[in-house]
């Protein structure tokens, strides 16, 4: 079964149980699997041959989730499109994806042809007109969704992912960590906007296993206070975010197995998971499983896992970050692009069944980072990370990046990305960004700037410039230092010495 298979089965076997919780909002299976299709009879009717894509803008509502099934049953892939992301980026996606209509479950400030709010959505789903078949759901080699994420030239990269890469990660996921079994019917943690591709691994490998998501929104994760009582609440079973957000929840006393009994899983992906991480979490969880994960949001949210246990955490630093799934094979490779012996470091490159098919409308990118093999007949994808790591007994371990792609708490920022909108900036004539990095893990970023307009201020003018550069950038990607030099350094290459910047910024 497809994963639009499994929510209609789920919606007859356990029409009653909630497929989604967040805060006071909550909806059925029944109910989630007849909106939808309410909705993309609407879509279908209204898009009619236009098969563009459809950007959903808004947050954990579970009309996001509505909106976004409704689109694939449709035939139409989704972009989600966070509230977060500040508008005149939500625009140039917009723009990009040229699609016939958006539909925005939260108000949209861009100029767009046509927008499709909250109330009009309301209203498509009360009449019950039902008229969608499973012949108009999206194919399983066409594109399901697409993420954009931080793209070097300064303008965001929409990575496209078929129904065929979901359904076969997901047929890896639901067994991750518990059995499928286990799984069954569990409360999944939502930590991750839907803008984001680790949420693909609450969001569906709960759906796929019947479970309930409980998402927590953004005004519940900053609040220490609503956290607990919405951790607590919850009865989550399976626990899914990056390593900084369980970090931040372990600076809480009351953060333990008491607070969440029924907790037995946590599945981190996204960023370095460290040793000490891991033992904090088993003091206070001491009967949980804590599996590490990899894979960026090309080869559909993760590849590899392992299990941290005890010994393994004893004995190996830095964790590694596991063996490939059945379908992935991970190949460690040199500059010249040759395979590299067992416990030799170079690019880490992934083949197999759910890797991406590429970038939306942008062949020059794609063209970059995926390639084609054939494997006795089979055509199978690839596509070069940057990250760097090795293999040891098929084990792979993650040392960095080859590139200027960094994490910040959890984020994928590309540093040119944050440097090309810098130079959007009035007076900014040049400008380099940082990462400060400590413990092998950057904890925030300085910005190196050339500026031609007047300071008196340093300070006031840094404010003043990182409340413009929020117009073009999500705030995670704000440098917080702002640092105003009248020459960069060169090194023997010519080229700006960010090394040398990078020790002014210690
Ligand atoms: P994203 O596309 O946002 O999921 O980011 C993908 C990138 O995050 C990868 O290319 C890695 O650089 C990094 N990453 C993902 N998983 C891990 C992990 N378990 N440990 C260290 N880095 C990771």
């Amino acid at each position: 079964m497809n994963i639009l298979e499994k929510v209609k089965h789920y919606a007859c076997a356990q029409p009653l149980v909630n497929a989604m919780k967040s805060g006071e909002e909550e909806i059925t299976y029944q109910e989630l699997d007849l909106a939808s299709d309410y909705l993309a009879t609407y879509l279908d009717n209204t898009c009619g041959e236009n098969k563009s894509p459809i950007a959903v803008y808004g947050h954990k509502s579970v009309y996001m989730l509505i909106c976004m099934l409704a689109c694939v049953k449709s035939g139409r892939a989704y972009c989600p499109i966070d509230v977060s992301v500040p508008d005149l980026r939500t625009q140039l996606i917009l723009n990009k994806m040229d699609s016939p209509i958006t539909l925005a479950v939260e108000k949209l400030q861009c100029q767009y042809n046509r927008v499709i709010n909250i109330e009009e959505i309301k209203n498509i789903i009360e009449l019950q007109t039902r008229g969608i078949s499973p012949d108009k759901w999206v194919k399983n080699d066409e594109v399901f969704y697409i993420i954009f994420t931080s793209g070097s030239t300064g303008e965001p990269k929409g990575v496209q992912i078929t129904a065929n890469c979901l359904n076969n990660y997901l047929d890896w996921s639901v067994g991750l960590g518990s059995s499928r079994e286990k799984k069954r019917g569990k409360c999944f943690l939502n930590q991750a906007p839907f803008s984001f591709d680790l949420s693909v691994m609450d969001l569906y490998t709960c759906l796929a296993s019947g479970g309930t998501l409980w998402a927590l929104s953004k005004t519940v994760q900053s609040d220490y206070c609503l956290l607990m009582e919405s951790l607590r609440d919850s009865q989550a079973g399976i626990w899914v975010s990056t390593p900084s957000f369980a970090e931040i929840c372990l600076t809480d006393k009351q953060f333990d197995g008491a607070l969440m009994p029924e907790l037995d899983t946590f599945l981190f992906c996204g960023e370095t998971l460290t040793n000490d991480t891991v033992t904090k979490l088993r003091k206070r969880f001491p009967q949980s499983k804590i599996i590490n994960t990899y894979g960026p949001t090309e080869s559909t949210v993760a590849v590899t896992s392992v299990d941290i246990t005890e010994e393994l955490c004893a004995s190996v630093s830095p964790l590694p970050v596991g063996s490939p799934r059945p379908g992935t094979i991970i190949q460690i490779r040199d500059k010249e692009g040759g395979d590299v012996p067992d416990g030799e470091k170079g690019e880490i490159v992934i083949l197999g069944d759910t890797v991406s098919s590429g970038y939306y409308k942008s062949p020059e990118l794609t063209k970059k980072a995926f390639f084609e093999v054939n494997e006795e007949g089979h055509i199978v994808r690839g596509y070069r990370t940057g990250d760097e790591g090795f293999l040891n007994n098929g084990m792979l371990h993650y040392s960095g990046r080859i590139d200027l792609q960094i994490k910040l708490h959890g984020y994928r920022i590309e540093i040119e990305d944050i440097e090309n909108n810098l130079l959007k900036l009035k007076g900014i004539e040049k400008a380099v960004v940082i990462p400060n990095i400590k413990e092998g893990k950057t904890k925030s970023l300085s910005a190196y700037i050339i500026y031609n307009g007047e300071i008196t201020e340093p300070f006031d003018t840094a404010l003043a410039l990182k409340r413009q550069l929020k117009q073009f950038i999500p705030d995670y990607m704000i440098p917080k230092k702002f640092v105003f030099l009248n020459e960069f350094p060169i090194n023997n290459n010519g080229k700006i010495d960010r090394k040398l910047l990078g020790g002014l910024s210690k």
